[in-house]
């Protein structure tokens, strides 16, 4: 027996737990409505054909695999830049990280060690947020997102409790198809939120792991552009792993919004020694490739094109499962998820009398929905819901 006998037992991550509950299932049936990335109707996370073409070039081109700076690659921060705020703002730069749990994470030791104790999410948020934020020490609160029958947005409720966060704490917004509602604030909405956030002096932590996926990369952005415009302080966590199908390559940015050059320095300085003594280089191979493609006209056209195939399948997946199950607020759910109107007992008994899986919390991956599954799942839903 050593030190590790009274280690903690580990607590089953509940994505992965109904992975491997799926994986037992022996009915020939069975689906899995809990996968994280994005799949196409066959069920594969697929290469983006404009990826192998950038990894073709990028074979061609690459001469080195030297490390990149502790800021990352120059190229593909300005280019996260353009992709966040359209233009990068003056007050603001860009470092390349390791996905965008890689961002949040240098955002949140950040806030920890030199501005804050507390962060807020909304509830329900995706789960790793409130573990990346214990694992830095960070204190966490809630605001209210969904409303109780999971319609939408309660925004007069998360108005109320974002107005009741004391000064110069931090807050998590994302910026667009939040995980795991699928419910976005519009932009009035969001112009609403930002005030408050500013008169408030709280600190912003955006999350922007699905840009594309709402509706074009420079429309759903707007959240960003408003923010920048009322030239105060925030972070942005930005990933690349949806959009550009990019998930094991570990590739995203965070972006610091601050107030002088001064205050850029030494929030570089903090960055720069937490990459070092963490992971001490940003990974290049995704993030070449991402500055290649954004790099070329030609190259982001085709990227474009490829991310709305991405988008429309999942909103003809969305709209038909809305449709079928007559919920019509489900329509407006963007992105990779929506949160069923569904008990745990109604979760149980999908999982045992159809085969069908799903976390809990009836977040569904609508991906995972494809013309030759979604009829099985919305009888099977019809039944139990
Ligand atoms: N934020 C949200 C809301 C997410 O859903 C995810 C990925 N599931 C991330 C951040 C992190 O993405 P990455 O894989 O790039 O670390």
């Amino acid at each position: 027996m050593s030190q590790f006998e009274s280690f903690p037992d580990p607590i089953p991550d509940p994505i992965f737990g109904i992975t491997q509950l799926f994986s037992e299932e022996s009915r020939e049936e069975k689906i899995n409505l809990s996968i994280g990335a994005y799949v196409d109707e066959t069920g594969r996370v697929p290469i983006l054909n404009v990826i192998k073409q950038a990894e073709q070039e990028l074979i061609e081109s690459e001469t080195t695999k030297a490390y990149f700076p502790l800021t990352g690659d120059r190229l593909f921060n300005q280019k996260m830049g353009e992709m966040m705020f359209g233009t990068l703002p003056p007050n603001a730069f860009t470092l390349s990280t390791p996905g965008g749990t890689g961002a949040l994470f240098l955002a949140m030791e950040t806030l920890v060690r030199h501005m804050t104790g507390t962060i807020h999410f909304s509830n329900p948020t995706w789960a790793n947020h409130k573990q990346i934020a214990k694992r830095c020490g960070l204190e966490i609160g809630h605001y209210p997102y969904l409303k109780k029958d999971r319609s939408g947005v309660d925004f007069d409720e998360m108005m109320r409790a974002i107005g009741e966060i004391p000064p110069g704490e931090a807050i998590c917004l994302q910026v667009s198809c939040h995980n795991p509602t699928g419910y976005d604030l519009t932009p009035p909405q969001w112009d609403q939120v930002l005030d408050l956030v500013v008169q408030k002096g709280l600190i912003p932590l955006f999350d922007y792991a699905y840009q594309g996926f709402a509706s074009e990369c420079q429309t759903d952005n707007y959240p960003l552009r408003a923010y920048a415009e009322r030239g105060q302080i925030g972070f942005v966590a930005y990933s690349c792993s949806k959009n550009f199908s990019l998930y094991g390559e570990r590739t995203g940015a965070l972006a610091v919004l601050t107030q002088s050059p001064e205050e850029e320095r030494k929030v570089q300085g903090v960055l720069k020694s937490l990459v070092r003594t963490s992971y001490s280089n940003q990974p290049i191979h995704g993030t070449k490739l991402v500055a290649e493609i954004l790099n070329s006209s030609d190259l982001t056209a085709i990227w474009h094109t490829q991310l709305s195939q991405m988008k429309e399948r999942l909103e003809a997946m969305t709209k038909e499962l809305s449709s079928g199950l007559n919920l019509p607020h489900l329509a407006e759910a963007h992105g990779f998820f929506t949160l069923l109107p569904i008990s745990l007992d109604q979760v149980e008994k999908l999982r045992r009398d159809h085969a069908i899986y799903m976390p809990d919390n009836g977040r569904i991956a609508l991906s995972a929905l494809n013309p030759s599954n979604i009829h099985q799942v919305i009888d099977a839903l019809k039944g139990v819901l």
